[in-house]
């Protein structure tokens, strides 16, 4: 079959190639200059060191086909994250630990002494928590909340912690241990030579071609036997309803001689602060050796027709909206909505690829059966 893909970041690459590899003609088309879509890393030109693009992205997972996939494709060099916050005029480590607690309150407690302490702090008045703001104050109490997740929220989300589900925080943010690691997955790391060659490696088949910069329109998908389409959602049929709600990213990229701040990823918990974090890309690539540094200080607002789409906003007002979207999708034909800007849902890299494997399969089996290949493997809402 001749099959159309739009987007060749990780889920048009990896459905592609799954099905290039079963015989069908594959042609993916992507607006951009590069391939990678948001997890394009290329060289600083200046620095020699490797950046990510779109904002920082670190790998890891508990999915062990993924992960055998992503290294078959790549050398994954072993890399965990470790996280630094800014806030009142001293450099904490997250996720709130045993060592953030004992510094915060200049104290030397073992972890059932801290744990016993966070209690008392803990808000507990409040016994229903209907909103970010109310969980916090009633896992960690008003001191914690205040320096590590009020002023972060404010600017990540552009709106006060009140407003924001308390479903956020589904569980108690803080380890009573010195483990610093962010991630809890049992596979981490990071591509040896970037996002941008695995994935260029993953449509490296005869029966993929790639066109670049080449927007996508409903039209060009009329001459294809089926259309992956991991685009916005709502830009597939021209904004008609409206357009989801996004938050974009502002990058400042700032160089340094030397080493700028000692870690890859520091965020600045404060309002005052307008910046939500600064990455230092040669961190992620600490088997490298730089002299010279490259930084992005990151803003977030909210997304404009013209910017980035990032991170899906998914509150009421946009669930109802992403509701007519998903309808007219359901009857849009020969047309399956993928990855995280086909389906508005904030996705991690090896979930994305999880979805893209399965979609590969659910289309193959639906050749063979005959059955409609559906609009959404995995529902959006
Ligand atoms: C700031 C940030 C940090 C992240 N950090 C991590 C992390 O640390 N770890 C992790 O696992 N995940 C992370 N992620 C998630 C990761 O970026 C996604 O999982 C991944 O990018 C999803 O791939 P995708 O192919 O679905 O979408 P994308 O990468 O967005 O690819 C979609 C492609 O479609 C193209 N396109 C869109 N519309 C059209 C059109 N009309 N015509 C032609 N082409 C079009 C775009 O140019 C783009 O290249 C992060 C995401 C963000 C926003």
């Amino acid at each position: 079959m001749n099959i159309l893909l739009v987007g060749a970041g990780l889920s048009g690459a990896v459905i592609g190639r799954k099905l290039a590899e079963a015989g069908h003609n594959i042609t993916i088309v992507d607006s951009r200059a590069h391939v990678g879509g948001n997890c394009h890393t290329e060289r600083d030109a200046e620095t020699g060191v490797m950046v990510h693009v779109y904002g920082p992205h670190i790998f890891h997972t508990d999915d062990e086909e993924v992960w055998d996939y992503v290294n078959s494709f790549e050398t994954f060099q072993p890399y965990k994250n470790r996280v630094k916050t800014t806030s009142r005029d001293q450099v904490f480590s997250l996720p709130i630990n045993l060592h953030t607690i004992n510094q915060f309150y200049n104290r030397t407690m073992r972890p059932d002494e801290a744990r016993a302490f966070i209690e008392q702090q803990a808000d507990t008045s409040i016994t229903d928590p209907q909103n970010f703001e109310e969980q916090a104050m009633r896992f960690v109490g008003a001191d914690l909340y205040e320096a590590f997740f009020k002023g972060y929220t404010i600017k990540q989300w552009g709106v006060s912690p009140t407003e924001l589900p308390a479903a956020i925080l589904k569980r108690l943010p803080v380890r009573f241990n010195y483990d610093d690691n962010y991630f809890f997955h049992r596979f981490q790391g990071m591509p040896e030579n970037g996002y941008t060659q695995m994935i260029e490696r993953i449509l490296d088949h005869p029966g993929i071609t790639v066109q670049l910069e080449t927007r996508f329109t409903r039209e060009m998908g009329e001459p294809y036997d089926h259309v992956f389409y991991s685009g916005p959602l709502d830009g597939y049929f021209d904004y008609e309803r409206g357009r989801l709600g996004y938050r974009t990213l502002d990058f400042e990229r700032f160089t340094y001689e030397g080493d700028y701040q000692g870690c890859a990823v520091m965020n600045y918990g404060e309002e005052s602060v307008p910046y939500t974090r600064i990455t230092e890309h040669k961190h992620f690539s600490p088997w490298e050796s730089h002299e010279g540094s490259v930084c992005y200080r990151e803003f977030s607002r909210a997304c404009e027709p013209d910017d980035i789409p990032y991170y899906p906003i998914r509150q009421v007002k946009e669930k109802a909206l992403l509701a007519d979207y998903v309808a007219m999708a359901e009857t849009a034909p020969d047309v399956t909505f993928v990855g995280r800007l086909g389906t508005y849902r904030y996705l991690d890299m090896d979930v994305t690829i999880r979805e893209a494997l399965d979609t590969s399969r659910t289309f193959l089996e639906s050749v063979e059966t005959g059955a409609t290949m559906p609009a959404f493997c995995v529902a959006p809402l």
